[in-house]
């Protein structure tokens, strides 16, 4: 295409360099003006017991209550919050409010996952602040899980294994997200601390239909290595009833997803103000 459109390609090549390097350092504006004015909040994803319909925990995502493009995710300002390191003071804001208000559940059985960005891992006070923080919020350290990516291990795996190591010390579990995207064995990733891994939805899409996407055999065998290391499973991104199904007959004990639930201000779940 570039070569089609001939020289002026580059005029429109820079130009529109240009404008994105513009809209990263608005964006990026934009993120400190929100801290500063409190936009940040996190929604609630049920995680329930696909047997039971149990409810077990919730996921807090962060959302921003942006004052003219309404709600947006994080797929819209992660990789900038990430790139210019407000995720930090985002996420800090986001796991006090998260535990306060999971703090505040009269159920006191089910847990709160919150999902921490692998630059936070490496810093060494971060388990220090983790606890002082639920010690100021009141939630128990064993009410609390938290989700990391295996790109967060693999990292500085030394590091990454005595930080969850002492967590796991102060009664704070962790359990593997998005599993099944990377490349490391399920059994080199057990050499860390974990109680829990999440298959990622990708897997999750095509079950319980026909065809070649179907990854029954994937996950029947994610399971069972999860189950021999005991690890609890969560299916993450369940929209269907098959797939509900589907993962039930597998033996998969746990599921996220639209059909449970989608996430949604504390309030919603209490069915009053949080
Ligand atoms: P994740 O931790 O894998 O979270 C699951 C994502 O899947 C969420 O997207 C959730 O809204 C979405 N989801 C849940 N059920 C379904 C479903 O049935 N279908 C589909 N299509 N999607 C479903 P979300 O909220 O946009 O978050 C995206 C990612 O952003 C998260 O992926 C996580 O990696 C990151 N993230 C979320 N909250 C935080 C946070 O507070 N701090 C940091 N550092 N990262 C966060
Ligand atoms: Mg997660
Ligand atoms: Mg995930
Ligand atoms: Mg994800």
């Amino acid at each position: 295409r570039a070569k089609s459109l001939g020289r002026k390609c580059f005029v429109l090549f820079d130009a529109s360099l240009q404008r994105e390097a513009i809209d990263v350092l608005a964006l990026e504006g934009e993120l400190r003006d929100a801290l500063e004015h409190d936009q940040f909040e996190p929604y609630f994803q049920p995680i329930l017991r696909l047997a039971s319909d149990e409810l077990v925990g919730y996921e807090a995502l962060l959302r921003w209550n942006h004052p003219t493009r309404g709600v947006l995710g994080p797929p819209e300002f992660l990789q900038v919050a990430e790139d210019c390191g407000v995720i930090e003071a985002i996420d800090w804001r986001m796991f006090e409010l998260s535990c306060e208000r999971a703090a505040r559940l009269d159920r006191v059985d089910t847990y709160l996952t919150i999902n921490v960005s692998p630059r936070h891992l490496r810093h060494a006070d971060f388990d220090t602040r983790l606890i002082d923080m639920l010690a100021r919020t009141g939630l128990s350290p064993t009410r609390l899980l938290i989700e990391i990516t295996e790109g967060s291990l693999l990292d500085d795996p030394e590091c990454m294994r005595a930080t969850l190591a002492r967590l796991q010390a102060a009664g704070i579990g962790a359990a593997l997200d998005d599993f099944g995207t990377g490349y490391s064995s399920l059994s080199y990733l057990h050499s860390f601390p974990m109680k829990k891994l999440k298959i990622d939805r990708s897997f999750v899409v095509a079950l319980g239909s026909q065809g070649e996407e179907n990854h029954t055999s994937v996950v029947a065998a994610i399971l069972a290595l999860a189950g021999a290391l005991g690890l609890g499973v969560v299916a993450e991104g369940i929209e269907t009833q098959q797939q509900r199904d589907a993962l039930a007959a597998l033996g998969c004990e746990y599921g996220q997803g639209f059909l449970l639930g989608r996430p949604a201000p504390m309030a919603h779940w209490l069915g009053r103000d949080a």
